[in-house]
Parts: C-alpha cells; structure tokens; sequence
C-alpha cells in the first residue's frame, strides 16, 4: 500500500458536514472526498495551538491537572533542571492542559456518536479515507500520528460520515496502542450499526521509533481489522482494499 507522508494532528473537524448521510455525498458507491479539515493534515501537534471547543468533543473530567503538574515539576528536577526558571514556570501546567487534551476520550463511549443512524435501502460499501488523527503511544507517551480508512457494508442503516471521524478522534484520545485503536474503531461500527461488514486500516508513523530507540524517522506501521463479509469473503476484501488504496494522498 502507498504509504501517506508528512502526518500532523487535526485536532479539530470541521462541521459543516454534520449528521449528512452518505447517499448525498457521492453518486459513487464510496464517499472519497471530505473537507479539507479532514482530508489532509490540519495543525501541527503543537500545544500551543488554539483549541477548538466544541460542545461535542469530551471532557474528561477526572484528570486531576494539580497532580499532574506536581509530576512534571518531579520530572524537570530528576533529569537535572530548575523547574523555577523563567522558561519553565508555566510549563508544568502546560503539560497538564496537553494532557487533558490527549487523554480526553479516556471516559467515554465513543459509540455515542454512532447512536443517530439514516435508514437507506443503500448496501454497498461506504469508505471514508484519510481520517488523520493524533494519539498517544502507551509505552512510551510519545505521540503517534497518522490516518485511518474506514469502510463499512450497511444493512440499512447509515450514520453522518463526521460520525466515524469522530470515532476515530476518541478512540486516539487514550493512552493506545496501534493495533487496539484499529480493532476498537472495527468493532464499534459492527456492533453500533450492525454492519454486514466493516474495513478499518490505520497507518501512522510512530514517535518512539523515529526520534527514540532505533530512531528510524520515515518508519510507518500499518494495521488492519475486518470484519464480517470484508473477513470472510476474499473478493470484498480485496474490493474494499482496493478502493482503499486509489488515490492514497500524500
Ligand atoms: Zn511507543
């Protein structure tokens, strides 16, 4: 598979195609094209940036920003740094709020935003490429970055296409490994949205590898999760990879 280059965080998605089922959005029988918010790499995973408050994104309320702080300051002093030097006063606080932030999807359901469905009697396949996403690698707290591909058959019920970057966004939002984000994001839209079938490839680029470790910067990792017709038919499969595959960005 061609593999997608320089990925960056999107921490925000664009609404403005909200709720939209997906029989209006393409006269093929697969959604290609989404805003450009979405399709391509927005905001550099940079703290710094404005965050976008959106009603709808997660809180997570349970993450204790004083302790967090505390811990920094704990890790500033152990690798030999003045925590109470000008440069870094505010930064035990920064850390804090980043983590809140990549951490906000820890508490909740992301199957939430699957919960409005569309009856259509439409039943091929449904694909939304190049969902980019920012999540954090668990072994190391190191950022992983990337897109996901999404494909599902329907069984008469479709969901806003937003919905299943919004899935995506939450799943990333926790400490994660690769592999289970892929198969998270799978099972929920086969269960939500009782899909005859559901496609879910993910290839990101991970930070403990390329600027740590064996520091091999360029490294991609690339995973993958079927289910039902895309898992057990060979020709679907090969289908839906296909399409996955034409047009690849980057
Ligand atoms: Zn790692």
């Amino acid at each position: 598979m061609p593999l997608a280059s320089p990925l960056f965080c999107k921490r925000t998605i664009d609404v403005s195609f909200e709720d939209t089922p997906v029989a209006h959005h393409s006269s093929e029988a697969t959604a290609m094209n989404l805003p450009e918010s979405v399709s391509s790499g927005g905001s550099r995973c940079d703290v710094e940036a404005p965050i976008h408050v959106d009603p709808n994104e997660p809180r997570n309320e349970r993450v204790d920003l004083k302790r967090i702080e505390a811990a920094v300051r704990v890790i500033l002093d152990a690798v030999g740094e003045n925590p109470d030097r000008e440069g870094l006063l505010e930064t035990p606080a920064r850390v804090a709020r980043m983590y809140a932030e990549m951490f906000a999807g820890l508490h909740s359901d992301p199957g939430r935003h699957l919960a409005k469905v569309f009856t259509e009697q439409y039943d091929e396949i449904v694909l939304v490429r190049d969902i980019s996403f920012c999540s954090m690698c668990e072994h190391h707290l190191l950022p992983f970055t990337g897109r996901a591909h999404i494909a599902y058959l329907p069984s008469g019920k479709v969901v806003g296409l937003s919905k299943l970057a919004r899935v995506v966004e939450e799943v990333a939002r926790r400490p994660q490994v690769q592999e289970r984000l892929t198969q998270t994001v799978a099972d929920l839209i086969e269960d939500r949205l009782s899909a005859r079938g559901v496609a879910v490839v993910v290839e990101s680029t991970h930070s403990c590898m390329t600027m740590r470790g064996v520091r091999k910067p360029g490294s991609m990792c690339l995973t993958s999760a079927m289910r039902g017709t895309f898992r057990t038919d060979s020709k679907s499969r090969a289908e839906v990879l296909n399409l996955i595959n034409r047009h690849t960005t980057g």
